[in-house]
């Protein structure tokens, strides 16, 4: 069976990877190089807590996720030979004020309450590790389970898992139109031909509405980076005004980010990264000595109610997997896993159900 995959970022190319072990013959198809989408542009947090999201269907979906990652990336890096710089680093959200620090005690709270772990850290502690903290701040939650990952290595070794495991990659060739033949998926219309394929998965990130009708749009975020040691941070800090990713090798401080619906408006601006600047001077003021490394931007492929878009379509075997939004380098494992599953063996679960394309056309 020959599956076609239309947008190679995280999403496609990790359904891609599970496919292919499942025996599937597969072509991922991106008007680009594979893995230059949002997910190359995104922090790479794994952060179903720090995310403050409420108890429920999406939360126990972001934490099934964080929980497959070590292996997922285990395997990957074995797969691979190539280290994607996932670290178990917790992440720190701090509290600017006094309305800010009881919402975030409520959340740990209830947190505590679901058996899932975490701490409140005093101003004092912090003074104590690092060397000036925001004046606003007033202490925070420590999530030791939420973690992250270097997204753009782990794009670079699922390309390299393609290119070694015989997943076509076709590059460079935007997708045009999906064929419908009588009600059944038939091929896709690219700049160079037609592709024919028994079915096809649209994961196309904040351009999956091109194919077909869907209520998924770009939220932009702006990013910078600046240089780092060792010594400066150990753990993410997480909140309102900035959040603050040292990376593994310990050399790249990722500052993130903004949030626009400004369409797919491209270029930094001078209000994005000066948001950005901001809120690291607010949070750990002696970063602002750091040299500025790098500036980017990105789409965050949302969705009307900012809840994914995962499994079957009106047109048979149409698939989709988009509308990650905030979440899509956590959410790629569940997701390749569900998506799998579902093709190969026609299994469908409470995820499914709730993540329907349907949901939209109902009442
Ligand atoms: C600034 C920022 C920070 C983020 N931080 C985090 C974070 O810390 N943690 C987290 O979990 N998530 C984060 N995200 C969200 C995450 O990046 C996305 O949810 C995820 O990358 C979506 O993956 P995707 O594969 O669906 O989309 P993408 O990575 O965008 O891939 C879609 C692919 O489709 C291709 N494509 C588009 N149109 C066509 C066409 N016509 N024909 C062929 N191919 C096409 C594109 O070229 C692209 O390669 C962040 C996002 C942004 C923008």
């Amino acid at each position: 069976m020959k599956g076609i995959i239309i947008g190679g970022g995280i999403i496609g190319l990790s359904i891609a990877r599970e496919l292919q072990k499942a025996g599937y013959t597969i072509t991922v198809i991106d008007r680009q190089r594979v893995g230059r989408g949002s997910s190359w542009a995104a922090g790479g947090m794994l952060a179903p807590q720090s995310e403050g999201l409420e108890p429920g269907v999406f939360l126990d979906f972001c934490l099934e996720s964080r929980q497959m990652y070590p292996s997922f990336v285990e395997e990957l890096e074995r797969e691979t030979d190539m280290s994607v710089g996932y670290w178990k680093s917790g992440i720190f959200c701090p509290a600017y004020s006094e309305e800010e620090e009881e919402e975030l005690k409520r959340k740990l709270e209830t947190y505590k309450s679901m058996g899932l772990s975490g701490n409140w850290i005093d101003r004092e502690t912090l003074e104590g590790r690092y060397p000036s903290i925001g004046r606003e701040i007033r202490g925070g939650v420590f999530y030791p389970d939420d973690g992250q990952v270097d997204n753009r290595l782990l794009m670079l070794a699922l390309e390299r898992y393609a290119r070694y495991r015989g997943i076509e990659l076709v590059e460079f060739n935007p997708v045009k139109k999906v064929v419908v033949n009588g009600g059944k998926f038939k091929g896709v219309r690219t700049a160079t031909g037609l592709v024919e394929g028994d079915f096809c998965i649209i994961t196309a990130g904040a351009w999956s509405s091109e194919f077909i009708n869907l209520p998924v749009f770009p939220i932009k975020g702006e990013m910078a980076a600046i240089s780092s040691k060792p010594k400066d941070m150990d753990t993410v800090f997480f909140g309102s005004k900035v959040y603050l990713i040292p990376k593994k090798d310990r050399k790249r401080i990722v500052v993130g980010a903004t949030e626009e619906k400004v369409g797919f408006a491209e270029g930094n601006t001078v209000k994005g990264i000066l948001q950005l600047f901001t809120g690291l001077r607010d949070t750990l003021p002696y970063l602002v000595e750091k040299n500025l490394l790098e500036t980017w931007y990105g789409y965050r492929p949302a969705t009307d109610d900012l809840l994914p878009i995962l499994g079957k379509t009106q047109v048979e075997s149409l698939f989709v997997a988009t509308g990650h939004y905030r979440n899509g380098i956590l959410l790629a494992p569940i997701t390749a896993k569900l998506i799998s599953q579902l093709i190969d063996k026609g299994i469908t679960d409470r995820y499914l159900e709730q993540f329907s394309v349907f949901r939209f056309r109902e009442g």
